[in-house]
């Protein structure tokens, strides 16, 4: 609408509608062709209030689709305020629907769900005006009408004659300049009706235009002009009453084409959202039925991705305890072939031979192991003890927090001396004293403690226990007075330049070859192993996490499933809503709405469900670790899964004909 439009408006000569031979020819599925309308021409004037009267199946119905935008004629022109309605696309036409008319229809058609006021309400959601000033208008409009107690009541708590007057104030929602009514009285008691029929009377001597469609000449008698119609032709117009004509409203719709043309924003998506919730609440067993899938899907990709995330974690924390990524590990094996019964050894000697004979060897590390229960006082604590060589400290970069580390000569002494880990220290002495110069009994020998380590953290060994859960002594003490052995458990290898890691693994197994006579060892490669490991983990994660998403998937054919039911449903819902000036947006935003907050909806519960099943597998020993990214993965899934899945039957929603769906019961 542009301000030439406006002007035109003022002139007189001007009929608010104007049409011009129009027809209306449906279709039926056998192909036969039904002339509802046959060249109607017709002029209605702005405030006039017009009966249009005829038969049962004359095309009055037809008629007022027509002049109310709900459908296009076949044939002929539509002149609304002097525009050609073929020139406005859909949305044009949604905004003529709720800025200019008022629909009244004999069988009310409000939304069963909805309260009169929020019935009320609607063409001014579409509006986009605020919720505030929508609820002062529409309780001040239902006041007004006798229904200012009913305002909470649903339409089947209303008798015919409330509802009617509901769906009369939901007409005046918005202004309601042209008042279209079809068969108001039709479902009504005969006071009910009179009563209506003053309203419409009222409201026509306020200046609305009012078209008033009736089969009853009694009730035809009330408005100033009769148009009677006949097989879908004007057989009688008593034409435009005199007083009427020239009632100085234009400038109400001057207004109308003025400062409404701006209103075209949809509905806000906070109140799409609202209304969402509200019809998802109304069918609450199917809703639940439909988060189910999304929750099911949704907390399987939780779980089964931090399963998978904990098991790597798992191994590689076990594998990197072996050694970190600069070391070799080397462990006795059965020799081949003709070695094959001789026992493999590892001796203290070997380590001291390797340090010498294998380039790029920074330093060796024998060890001997076993779990004793040591003494301290009367504390009592059952750890882990280690025999290893003075240069630990060094090669596991892992510093002394007090003391001092013991020496070779304590080694050679067979000194009865001790260095604790963080942990250990703290279960021995647990009072905080110092246990510097302290005496603990290791089985039943006592050892003086020199030095206690910093706490290194992570666990250790396949056992993951805690490394700092740990009592070291010289090799050969360990050896000769705890272990009562003197081969190694294993020799940890620090490599000086990492980049020459594979060529000095060969070196070591060479040199061990040559040294032993057979090959009675094996070599544990931290960090070719790390990346072997992780690679197959990543695909095990992989595994797990598309076996989820298949369930997801699942879930939104659910979805999907449920939303389609939902708009063949609640068609003639959606034939109110376009009635009342709802744009193809407005439907196509309020059903994805719906499906988009289902799966949130779902998404959150699921991340919540399965968060909580997580961790009840992880007291069951299980590892599980989470981690934020699946977790958002999953809910932007989710609510993906509702948009796509969601938009086909919204835009089917959006696309439906007013006329059409209006007409489904
Ligand atoms: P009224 O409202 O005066 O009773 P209608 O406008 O509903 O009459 O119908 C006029 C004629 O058009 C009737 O013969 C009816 O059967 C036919 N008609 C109305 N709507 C349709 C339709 N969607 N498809 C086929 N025929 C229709
Ligand atoms: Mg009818």
């Amino acid at each position: 609408m542009d301000t030439k439009t406006a002007t035109a408006l003022t002139s007189a000569a001007i009929p608010l509608i104007e049409l011009r031979e129009v027809s209306r020819t449906f279709v039926t599925g056998g192909g036969v062709e039904v002339q509802a309308l046959r060249g109607i021409s017709l002029k209605i004037y702005p405030g006039e209030f017009v009966a249009i009267m005829g038969q049962s199946g004359s095309g009055k119905s037809t008629l007022m689709n027509v002049l109310g935008c709900l459908d296009r004629p076949t044939g002929g022109a539509y002149l609304f305020a002097g525009r050609d309605v073929k020139t406005f696309d859909p949305d044009g036409l949604a905004w003529l629907r709720r800025e200019a008319f008022g629909f009244i229809f004999q069988s009310y058609n409000l939304l069963p769900t909805a309260t009169a006021e929020e019935n009320v309400e609607i063409p001014a959601i579409y509006a986009g005006i605020s919720a505030k000033d929508r609820i002062i208008r529409a309780d001040g409009l239902l006041a007004s009408l006798g229904l200012g107690d009913r305002l909470d009541h649903r339409p089947s708590q209303l008798s015919g004659g409330q509802q009617q007057r509901v769906s009369v104030a939901r007409a005046l929602m918005n202004g309601g300049n042209v008042i279209l009514a079809d068969e108001p009285t039709g479902a009504l008691d005969s006071k009910s009706g009179t009563e209506v029929i003053a309203l419409l009377d009222d409201l026509a001597r306020k200046g609305h235009t009012v078209i008033l469609i009736t089969h009853d000449a009694k009730v035809a008698s009330h408005a100033d002009r009769i148009v009677e119609i006949r097989d879908g032709e004007i057989v009688k117009d008593s034409g435009p009453a005199k007083g009427r004509t020239d009632v100085a409203n234009n400038a109400g719709l001057r207004d109308l084409f003025r400062i409404r043309e701006a209103s075209h924003f949809l509905a806000g998506e906070a109140e799409a959202i609202r209304m969402a919730l509200r019809s998802l609440y109304a069918n609450l067993f199917r809703t639940v039925l439909t988060l189910l899938g999304i929750v099911i899907g949704i907390s399987s990709v939780v779980v089964m991705l931090a399963i998978g995330e904990g098991s790597q974690q798992q191994v590689v924390e076990r594998i990197s305890s072996i050694g970190g990524t600069n070391m070799l590990n080397l462990q006795p094996a059965r020799g081949q072939g003709q070695f094959r019964d001789m026992p493999s050894t590892l001796t203290f000697e070997d380590a001291d031979a390797i340090l010498e004979g294998v380039p790029n060897v920074l330093y060796t590390l024998p060890e001997l192991t076993g779990m004793y229960t040591v003494r301290a006082g009367h504390q009592d604590h059952s750890t882990q003890i280690t025999a290893t060589s003075e240069v630990l400290p060094e090669a596991r970069a892992w510093q002394l927090a007090r003391g001092v580390f013991f020496t070779r000569e304590d080694s050679n002494r067979y000194s009865a001396v001790a260095v604790l880990g963080a942990t250990a220290a703290e279960e021995l002495f647990p009072e905080g004293n110092d246990p510097l110069g302290e005496y603990i009994l290791i089985g039943k020998v006592p050892f003086q403690v020199i030095g206690v380590l910093t706490r290194k953290g992570g666990s250790s060994g396949f056992g993951g226990r805690d490394q700092d859960d740990n009592v070291f002594v010289p090799l050969k003490t360990g050896g000769l007075r705890l272990f009562g052995q003197t081969i190694a458990r294993s020799i940890a290898v620090t490599v000086d330049d990492i980049e020459r890691m594979d060529k000095t693994e060969k070196d070591l197994i060479d040199f061990m070859t040559a040294r032993h006579g057979s090959e009675d060892f094996r070599i544990f490669n931290a960090a070719e192993m790390l990346e072997t490991v992780s690679a197959t983990l990543e695909t095990f994660t992989m595994l797990l996490g598309s076996v989820a998403a298949i369930s997801l998937l699942v879930g939104g054919i659910g979805i999907m499933n449920i939303m389609l039911v939902s708009v063949t449903e609640r068609t003639r819902e959606i034939g109110i809503r376009m009635a009342t000036g709802a744009r193809q947006g407005d439907i196509l935003s309020q059903f994805l709405s719906e499906a988009i907050v289902v799966s949130g909806f779902g998404g959150v519960i699921g991340i919540l469900l399965g968060v909580g099943i997580g961790s009840i597998i992880g007291n069951f020993g299980i590892p599980i670790l989470f981690t934020p990214k699946p977790m958002i993965l999953a809910f932007t899934c989710a609510a993906s899964t509702g948009l796509i899945f969601g938009f086909a039957p919204a835009r089917k929603a959006a696309r439906l004909d007013p006329v059409v769906a209006l007409a489904n019961e």
